[in-house]
Formats: C-alpha cells, sequence, structure tokens
C-alpha cells in the first residue's frame, strides 16, 4: 500500500521519465507535491458577464454566437463574435482547424475561458479554452483552478491531476503526514489545521479571499510559512542541544591573568565590552559548551574580548584558538594577540594555509603537544590534520562567513579528554533581532552597543568620478599633514583578477600623480609575506597611502588613517561598505570617507550611497541593507537555509519570527517533532546535521 511517504512512481501513471520531471521541482515523494504550493489561481468558479469584463481579467465567460469569419489582418484569423446580453466579445485564433470553423457557427452557445485584452474589435480573447454547451448545462467549476511551477514537458493538467491524487491520499490515510504541532498550541497561536490548509491552498473553494492567497497572506499559507521556519529553527536548536550534551571544560577562574592583561593596555574596557565579558565569563564557568555569538559595530572593541576570553581558557590549562577569515585578518590577530600574550609568559602559535613544509609541521605539533597555549590562524586551523592538545575554546572571527557546519566540526576538536570546546562568535554585521533569532537560533547572543570613547563619526561624502584629480588633492593634503589614507578598489563582476589588476593600475596612477607620497598595494594575489610586510608598513606609518582590493574590508586596523576612498561603491552591499568605512574613524582625528562613484547612478544605488552619508549607525545600516538585498545577502550565508525556503518568506513573513521563536521554545524538547519537521521541510538539508 502505498501512503504519501510513498517515492511519487508510487502514483498512477507516474515513470521514471515523469519521476525525474518532479524531481527536478524537488518532489521526490508523494507528500512533496502536497507542499509544491500554486503561484496562482485562475477563477473558473464563477461566469462572469461580459459586460463586467476588463481587459487583463481572466474570467469564465458564456455567450451566443453571432459570426463567425476568417479575417484577413496582418495575420490571418477566426473571429467569433459573442454576445450574452451584457455585452458583446470577440475570440481569436490565429491557429485553427475547418472543423472548429464548422462547430463555431452563429446561433451555438458557447464557453470560454481566457484573458480579456483591448483588441481590434473591442474585447477580445486569444485563444481560448472553450466548449460549445450542451443544452441546460450550467455548472461551473468547484474550486479556483491552481497554477503551479512547472518545468518543461509538465503541463498543469498533469500537475493538477497528480496533486489531486495525492489529496485523496492525505484523506484516505491521513496519519502518513501527521500535524505535529499540538492542538493546544494550534489554538493557542491561531494556526488552522495542516490538512485543512493544504486542501484549501490546493483547491480554494470559491469564497475564499483568493488575493490574500495569492499574495502569501491567507491563513493557510502563514499557517505553512510558520512551519517551514519553526523546522529551520528546530533544526538549529537541534544542534545546539547536541553540542551542549557535551561536556565542555569548566573555566571559572580568568581573573587574575586578565587582570595582569588589563593592567598593560593602554585604556579601559567600555562598560559594553564589560557586560559582555561577563555574560562570557558565566557561559564558560559550566561544564556545556558555550555557543555565543557577539555582535558588535566595527570598531566596538571585539579583539580585546575575544583575548580576555582566552585568558580565561589559559587559566583553566586549556588551550584558545582564534580563526579569522582571511590571511591579513588572521595575521593582524596573530601581531596583537603575540604582543599582548608573550610578556605574560605564554606562548602563541600561527597556523594558516599557506604555511608549508618544515613550520607548517612545528606549528601543527607546538599546537599538538599544548606547547603553543594560545593558537592564532585561518580556517586551516579547523582542518582534520591539526589536533589540539586540549582545545578549551575557539573563537570564531567575523563568523558571516562561517556556517553550522563550521561550529558542528569544532566538536571533534575537543578530542582529548572528550570535552567539546567552548565556542566564541563574533560578528560585525550588525543583524536587526528578529532576523538574529531566526538566522541564529543556535547561539545566544550578545552585544557590545558602544564604541570606545573619543571616536568622531566618520564624515561621508559622495563624489561623481569627474571629480577624481580634487578627491587625489584631498588625499595630498591629508597625507601632507601627517595623516593616511585608504585607496579602495571595488570587485568587478566578481573577478578577483580584474579586481587585482585594476588595484595596481590605481596605484600606478596615484603614484605618478602625488610623487611625494610614500603609496603601498595589496590586493588579493599578492603572497602572504608580501601582503602582511606591506600591511605593517603601513600600520608603522612608512606608506601614507594604501591601495587596496576588499581584502581590507574585516579588521584591519590603524588608527592614524583618516581618509578613505570607496571606488565604484555602488557595486557593493551597505554593510560591506560601513565595514570598509570602519577602517578610519579609529584614531582621535575626524575622519573622512569619499565614495566615489561612476555616473551615472541608478535611483537605488544613490538611495543606498545617500544611507552611507547619513548614518554611521550600523544596525541602521543593516536593516536598510536587508530592506534593499533581503536577508540572504545580508547574512552573506547561503548555509544558515534561511535564503531558500520553500514557502516561507523572511520579509514578507517577518511578523510570524516572534511566534516561530516561542512555539520553537515549547517543542525543542519533542524529538519527534523536530525530526518529522525537519525531515519534511528541509529534507537533505537534515541529512548533514543529522550524521554529526
Ligand atoms: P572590532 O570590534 O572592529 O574588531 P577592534 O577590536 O579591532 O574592533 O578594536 C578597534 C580599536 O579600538 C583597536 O585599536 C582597539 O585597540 C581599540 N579599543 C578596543 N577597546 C577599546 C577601549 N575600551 N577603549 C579604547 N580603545 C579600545
Ligand atoms: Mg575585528
Amino acid at each position: 500500500m502505498s501512503d504519501l511517504t510513498s517515492p511519487v512512481t508510487a502514483l498512477k501513471g507516474v515513470g521514471e521519465a515523469l519521476a525525474l520531471k518532479l524531481s527536478r521541482l524537488g518532489i521526490e515523494h508523494i507528500s512533496d507535491l502536497l507542499f509544491h504550493l500554486p503561484l496562482r489561481y485562475q477563477d473558473r468558479t464563477r461566469l462572469t458577464p461580459i459586460g463586467l469584463l476588463r481587459a487583463g481579467q481572466e474570467a469564465v465567460i458564456e455567450g451566443e454566437i453571432t459570426a463567425c469569419d476568417v479575417v484577413k489582418g496582418r495575420r490571418r484569423s477566426l473571429l467569433v463574435r459573442l454576445r450574452d446580453g451584457s455585452g458583446i466579445l470577440s475570440l481569436r485564433f490565429f491557429h485553427f482547424s475547418p472543423a472548429q470553423q464548422q462547430q463555431l457557427r452563429p446561433g451555438a452557445s458557447v464557453r470560454a475561458f481566457g484573458e480579456a485584452r483591448a483588441g481590434a474589435t473591442g474585447l477580445e480573447i486569444y485563444h481560448p479554452e472553450y466548449r460549445l454547451n450542451s443544452a441546460g448545462e450550467t455548472s461551473v467549476d468547484e474550486y479556483f483552478t491552481p497554477i503551479y511551477p512547472t518545468t518543461e514537458g509538465l503541463n498543469q493538467a498533469r500537475l493538477r491531476a497528480l496533486t489531486q491524487q495525492a489529496l485523496e491520499l492525505l484523506d484516505s490515510a491521513p496519519e502518513a503526514l501527521p500535524d505535529v504541532i499540538p492542538e493546544p498550541l494550534r489554538q493557542r497561536f491561531h494556526l488552522p489545521g495542516l490538512h485543512a490548509c493544504l486542501h484549501l491552498l490546493h483547491q480554494p473553494p470559491p469564497d475564499v479571499d483568493i488575493d490574500k492567497l495569492t499574495l502569501g497572506q491567507h491563513p493557510a499559507t502563514r499557517r505553512l510559512a510558520l512551519e517551514e521556519l519553526l523546522a529551520h529553527q528546530l533544526s538549529l536548536r537541534d544542534v545546539r542541544l547536541r553540542i551542549q550534551a557535551d561536556g565542555a571544560p569548566v573555566l571559572p577562574s580568568g581573573r587574575s591573568l586578565q587582570a595582569r592583561f588589563l593592567a598593560q593596555l593602554p585604556f579601559a574596557l567600555t562598560g559594553a565590552q564589560r557586560r559582555v565579558l561577563e555574560e562570557i565569563a558565566l557561559d564558560l564557568s559550566r561544564p556545556a559548551p558555550m555557543l555565543r555569538l557577539v555582535q558588535g559595530d566595527v570598531g566596538s572593541g571585539k579583539t580585546v574580548v575575544a583575548a580576555m576570553a582566552a585568558l580565561a581558557a589559559l587559566a583553566g590549562n586549556c588551550q584558545a584558538a582564534i580563526m579569522a577569515p582571511t590571511e591579513i585578518l588572521a595575521e593582524q590577530h596573530y601581531r596583537a594577540f603575540k604582543s599582548w600574550f608573550e610578556p605574560l609568559g605564554i606562548e602563541v602559535a600561527w597556523l594558516a594555509g599557506k604555511l608549508k613544509g618544515k613550520t607548517r609541521l612545528d606549528a601543527k605539533a607546538a599546537i599538538a603537544d599544548g606547547r603553543a597555549r594560545m593558537v592564532v590562524g585561518t580556517h586551516a586551523l579547523f582542518q582534520g590534520d591539526v589536533h589540539f592538545q586540549c582545545l578549551g575554546l575557539a573563537i570564531i572571527d567575523e563568523q558571516h562567513r562561517f556556517g553550522v557546519h563550521q561550529r558542528l566540526a569544532l566538536r571533534e576538536k575537543g578530542e582529548a579528554g572528550g570535552l567539546t570546546p567552548h565556542q566564541l562568535i563574533m560578528t560585525a554585521t550588525p543583524i536587526p533581532r528578529t532576523l538574529a533569532m531566526s538566522a541564529y537560533a543556535d547561539l545566544d547572543v550578545s552585544v557590545i552597543d558602544e564604541l570606545p570613547p573619543g571616536r568622531t563619526p566618520v564624515k561621508t561624502v559622495v563624489v561623481s568620478d569627474e571629480r577624481r584629480p580634487e578627491v587625489v588633492e584631498r588625499i595630498r593634503r591629508a597625507c601632507g599633514d601627517g595623516r593616511q589614507a585608504y585607496w579602495v578598489c571595488t570587485l568587478i563582476e566578481e573577478s578577483e583578477a580584474l579586481q587585482c589588476q585594476a588595484a595596481e593600475v590605481t596605484s600606478q596612477e596615484l603614484t605618478e600623480a602625488l610623487p611625494e607620497l610614500a603609496i603601498g598595494l595589496v590586493h588579493g594575489r599578492m603572497k602572504p609575506s608580501e601582503k602582511t610586510e606591506v600591511m605593517t608598513a603601513f600600520k608603522e606609518g612608512e606608506l601614507d597611502l594604501l591601495v587596496a582590493t576588499t581584502v581590507i574590508e574585516v579588521g584591519v586596523d590603524v588608527p592614524n588613517a583618516s581618509l578613505m576612498i570607496i571606488e565604484n561603491p555602488e557595486r557593493l552591499g551597505l554593510s560591506q561598505l560601513h565595514q570598509l568605512r570602519g577602517r578610519v574613524g579609529r584614531g582621535g582625528t575626524e575622519s573622512f570617507c569619499v565614495l566615489l562613484y561612476h555616473p551615472p547612478l541608478s535611483k537605488s544605488s544613490r538611495e543606498r550611497l545617500s544611507v552611507m552619508r547619513e548614518t554611521t549607525d550600523g544596525f541602521r545600516i543593516a536593516e536598510k541593507d536587508l530592506e534593499i538585498r533581503g536577508p540572504g545577502e545580508v547574512l552573506g550565508t547561503r548555509q544558515t537555509g534561511l535564503a531558500q525556503m520553500k514557502i516561507a518568506n523572511l520579509e514578507r513573513d517577518a511578523d510570524l519570527l516572534e511566534r516561530v521563536a516561542s512555539l520553537a521554545s515549547e517543542l525543542q524538547h519533542a524529538p519527534q517533532v523536530t525530526a518529522v519537521l525537519v525531515r519534511r521541510w528541509l529534507g537533505e538539508a537534515a541529512g548533514r546535521y543529522g550524521q554529526v
């Protein structure tokens, strides 16, 4: 006996060829047909009087044929005139047979469906679906007709018939598709039942508000969207529960080591840094792994927070590691941690993908035997061949580039002692709260919502590249006054090679225009050692101007740099621009950012650039970015899965997220619910979580 869980081939008339087409739509099992929702609907549930019909409207009409002629316009066609007492209309056929012409004779009554348009004779329907009425027939369809997203070689009628079969199976064996949200919760959250929703969506009765249905605002659609969002949340929470079921080293006592560290810093921590550190300390003192995301705008001082957390791990006789997304940033962290930790007698090791041969082996050995207490690197750190003696804390900087999978992979790094490391994830991409709740449902979130004192907000101007010479003069003046500047070349069509080339050309031009300045160049195709050399020279003030590609996007810290030119900023997302701009305004002097665009600017580009001019508040910028580019882009992650949902749409359904979160809290300890929902909505992805 087949039921909804059977493969589609269990349906009548579905062979391998059809199954293949269905799989292109993501339909593998019979139940998938039920979650393949119509894009829109046609109304064949009522007859529309011709007199009420408007151009652009799809409708069923009925009338008596008054004339049927072949007309010779630009194209020969068969024109059939109809009237129903309320008005007149023509059916037009560009392809027709003599038999058709015979059949559509004056006096016959015909019923037709199609889209009315303004034609040569008034309202016309081209190539309608039609049939001649036998005497006394009055029936119309019982339901709105669904129009599904489809694929080549699979027509609507076929899809409809298959879905009909699936609905029949749903009625005959409903337990194969359980509604796992318990009745009391459904009532509390005003959710209609799953099966009723599916029936309604595939076969809406004539009295349904079809516009709401099409726009995804009907309770039936919202119930499914909510269930999908819930499935995503539950799967993330499931990851969290699994990680937290492991033991983690208890790290209660970093205080004295941390005090020695703070004593050597030239500044005091901000209130926000201290508050976040308290939250971290509490997590670290527990025997389950910390899973905490720290959000803090660029320049809010996340690195120091990371260092303080690391010291707690070190004081507990564990190792700590910090992973950065780029070599430049990792290298910078390495220098910072070295200068901070070596005076405290702590050995800092460095590991990146580019590290080869004996140096690599040495670094790995020091990590494995525990000589290296603090380890800094790129994602190379978390590859299979790197073993820690006792990793107590893993810090991931600029997390928006990493996903759940890396988080899971970390579980294996605790090896010795079978303990799982605590995880601290840091991001400068501020994410609106509700979105964070969904995207990071597996994490606790702390926010550093305060910048260190004494910063003046960066002043931003938007300038056409026709005024490039003025901008060059501006650099001459700023550098003449002893300050430093960045010139950032943006990505051309995702091509790193072209971007590097553009940066090379720009640096040559600027060298000619500004012969008195020391100008450096850094881009992604240079060797890491070359990059480091240039960055160091810039940091130490030996270079006045640094021409760079967006490789400097994250984290690079040179307080004396107070001017940044961003070429073709219209190519970048707002969050990325905000990150770049955060490289200046780190010292006491007033800083400027020049957005040097290439005209003409589209309306939306102009709007985006003016957001940059108006605010330096990362959260506001993130919200705007979300509005303009959507959540997938803003989160920068396809791996969160939120970008490719079947029914839910984060913008449209944002108001569901609060309800989803409280439902998820209620249901997260019901493993069978999670299992069913995750399989239903995440399918393949669920398999990935399942392996761990
Ligand atoms: P981000 O949060 O962008 O990673 P960083 O950690 O790079 O920021 O810090 C930016 C700059 O601010 C660094 O030069 C850092 O030394 C400095 N800084 C961090 N915390 C403070 C503080 N409490 N007071 C003054 N300066 C600070
Ligand atoms: Mg940083």
